[in-house]
């Protein structure tokens, strides 16, 4: 059963101890097959990780469960609910933080935040102390009359967030969230997070950071080649190495030739 608060109050969908599931989820380009029959399971309440090596397939993944990329085949549901059934339905209790983050170059942040909020049904005053506060947070607050086009990568990344935030999703996807966010950006993300699941929200992230995703996940699903090749808690899926060595045995080191590479760095004529 579903129900539904407007303006992102406490929406509430039932029945599903999980946040997301997908079954046989199947994606190709052309003769790539870039997804090949997923089952990707994320426990509600968690913090939990994607991770895998380029071109693993994370962000395809990520793209059909929320709604952004039409799968071939295979279904996911979020919070019990179906998305390709009722994407819109879906749409209203996630927030999204895509890859190659498009935003409305011409707005500026406070102006990105207001338009996404209203958007989203939420009355104008709440928009405003939200967004208000959102800035703050994110330290966006001097550069909330910037247009978002003069904006540097991790300030787009944050200002991206913040309008992901705005309607207290019930679930939060975000792809590579971390990537050219400095590290003291990087750490108020981290707390604004880690805040977030602490109320019992769930955090989706793909990254490349394994001691990133280490520090702050309980949920860990590994990706190679377009498959899962692990998933479960973090404790198991890392067993007594790091998660880097567990990945590297998972996807298995690849010899890439490099010694081929002999005139490299060797004397010049
Ligand atoms: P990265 O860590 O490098 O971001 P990823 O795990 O997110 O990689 P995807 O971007 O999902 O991987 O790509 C998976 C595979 O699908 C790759 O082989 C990629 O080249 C291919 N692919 C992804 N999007 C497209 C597209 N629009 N057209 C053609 N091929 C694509």
């Amino acid at each position: 059963m579903t129900s539904f608060a407007a303006g992102g109050g406490s929406p509430v969908i039932a029945g599903s101890a999980e946040a997301v599931r997908t079954h046989k989820l199947y994606k190709r380009f052309g003769q790539q097959v870039a997804v090949a029959g997923v089952d990707l399971v994320v426990p509600r309440g968690s913090f939990a990780g994607l991770v895998g090596p380029n071109g693993a397939g994370k962000t395809t993944t990520l793209s059909m469960i929320t709604g952004l990329l039409l799968p071939d085949a295979g279904s996911v549901e979020v919070n019990g609910v179906d998305v390709w059934r009722d994407p819109v339905a879906v749409k209203a209790h996630v927030g999204v933080l895509p890859e190659g983050l498009r935003l409305f170059e011409r707005l500026s942040g406070r102006e990105l935040l207001t338009y996404n909020g209203q958007l989203r049904g939420i009355p104008k005053d709440e928009v405003a102390q939200r967004a208000e506060e959102l800035l703050k947070v994110m330290d966006l607050t001097g550069s909330a009359d910037k247009l978002v086009v003069d904006y540097s990568t991790g300030m787009r990344k944050k200002i991206g967030l913040a309008a992901a935030l705005l309607h207290n999703p019930e679930v939060l996807f975000l792809d590579e969230p971390f990537e050219g966010v400095d590290p003291i950006s990087a750490n108020t993300l981290v707390e604004v997070l880690q805040r977030y699941t602490s109320s019992g929200s769930t955090v989706v992230f793909s990254s490349h950071v394994m001691e990133l995703v280490e520090r702050l996940c309980d949920w860990v699903s590994v990706m190679n080649l377009g498959h899962i090749v692990a998933q479960g808690p973090l404790s198991e899926v890392r067993g007594d190495h790091t998660l880097n060595e567990a990945l590297l045995d998972l996807v298995g080191a690849r010899g890439n030739g490099e010694e081929g590479l002999s005139w490299l760095g060797s004397a010049r004529a």
